[in-house]
């Protein structure tokens, strides 16, 4: 048994992504998003259950994991969320999944390389509306897309944009993102097939007009990207982080702990050293910050986490043994800790925690078809 076990529950993905499908609303597509190895879940066994669960299309940030997910054999098909540069369209055109596009250069190059290969290329405009990340500005947006329309080899797909704000309920920003897209859409001579801007905060916002699809990440993987969003109890988090109590000690009032010894013990006092640090994607900021369950209880982190090791205060907690389970993430008993609050902890968000963890360490999925139910020990690192 491996002292961190990283718990990706695959039923729960499954589940988080019907009730994504039912709030974005009959007839809507679902782009699920899976970029950065799934928040952290792992891009393939996600897909895997995403597909099943009958995704329309697959979000990924760029033509690498566009690729890695082409070499699983999967058929839903895959849009390109960072669009690709000019030096790129050939490998992008190969690719056969559909980009995002919004620059005149990227057009051409891709036209050109179509062509050449004798292939249609599906693109999907970016409009900018307000998140000033990528985009064509939406002043130039319609005449972006006749431009492009006009181009052999190329065929738009999509048109969209991205809020910046969508966590918010009603936020002024949002609006006019809302009226700059509907302007362009209005303006445009033949409306592509699959116009989005949604993410998940839209979605359960109710924000943006009724669209053909929504892209969602956040909300697959359990986490609600804001506070008092409808039905956010329904969706449950799927990554569970968790350790064994490694060793136990008491001393005596006046003891420090770890490096530049930043928690000094006021009483006598149990400490419970745990085989987990910043090597595995637990925040560092965390340190006596920070909370861990153990015996169904709360121990705080007290001294400074260091790369592979953090010591939790367990006095509080009767009976605590080397070999008990210490739960950083998830639930245990009947208390739960949650990524946003070990983001709001760690003055991240959660997002971030869940790549961390992810990335950090080899993940055990539980909850799937036996077959997928297996370790992958190569994604440490
Ligand atoms: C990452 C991303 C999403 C998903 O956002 P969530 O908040 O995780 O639902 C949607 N659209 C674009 C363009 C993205 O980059």
């Amino acid at each position: 048994m491996t002292d961190i076990r990283l718990e990706i529950r695959l039923d729960r993905l499954a589940e988080n992504f019907r009730l994504i499908r039912e709030a974005a609303g009959p007839g809507v597509r679902v782009l699920a998003v899976v970029k950065a190895d799934a928040y952290g879940h792992g891009m393939i066994p996600a897909a895997r259950v995403l597909e099943r669960e009958g995704a329309d299309f697959f979000g990924v940030f760029d033509l690498d994991e566009a690729r890695l997910l082409r070499g699983h054999e999967f058929t839903t098909p895959i849009l390109v969320l960072k669009g690709v540069r000019p030096d790129q369209a050939p490998e992008a055109v190969e690719s056969g999944a559909s980009l995002a596009l919004f620059t005149s250069e990227a057009a051409r190059a891709l036209s050109r390389a179509s062509v050449e290969a004798g292939m249609t290329t599906r693109v999907h405009v970016k409009v900018d509306t307000g998140m000033g990340r990528l985009g064509v500005p939406a002043s130039e947006a319609t005449a972006f897309c006749r431009e492009t329309a006009a181009l052999p080899g190329l065929a738009v797909e999509g048109l969209f944009s991205h809020f910046s704000v969508s966590e918010e309920a009603d936020h002024p920003l949002t609006r006019r993102q809302e009226e700059l897209f509907a302007r362009v859409l209005d303006e445009l001579p033949v409306r592509p097939p699959l116009v989005h801007v949604s993410n998940t905060g839209g979605v359960l916002n109710r924000l943006s007009l009724p669209l053909d699809m929504v892209r969602t990440g956040i909300g697959l993987y359990g986490c609600m990207p804001g506070p008092g969003l409808a039905g956010a109890e329904r969706f449950l988090p799927v990554m569970r982080f968790s350790t064994r109590v490694h060793f136990v000690k008491t001393v005596p009032p006046g003891a420090t702990v770890s490096y530049g010894a930043t928690f000094t013990s006021s009483k006598k006092s149990v400490l419970a050293t745990l085989p987990v640090g910043y090597a595995n994607g637990l925040f560092r900021r965390l340190s006596n910050r920070g909370e861990v369950l153990i015996r169904g209880c709360r121990a705080p982190l007290v001294g400074n986490i260091c790369m592979n090791l953090a010591m939790a205060d367990v006095t509080e907690i009767p009976g605590v043994t080397a070999g008990d389970e210490a739960v950083l993430l998830g639930e245990q008993g009947g208390d739960e800790i949650r990524a946003d609050e070990l983001a709001q902890k760690a003055g991240t968000i959660h997002y971030e925690i869940l790549c961390s963890l992810g990335r950090s360490n080899p993940r055990d999925y539980t909850g799937g078809p036996p077959d997928e139910e297996t370790n992958d020990p190569a994604a440490g690192g």
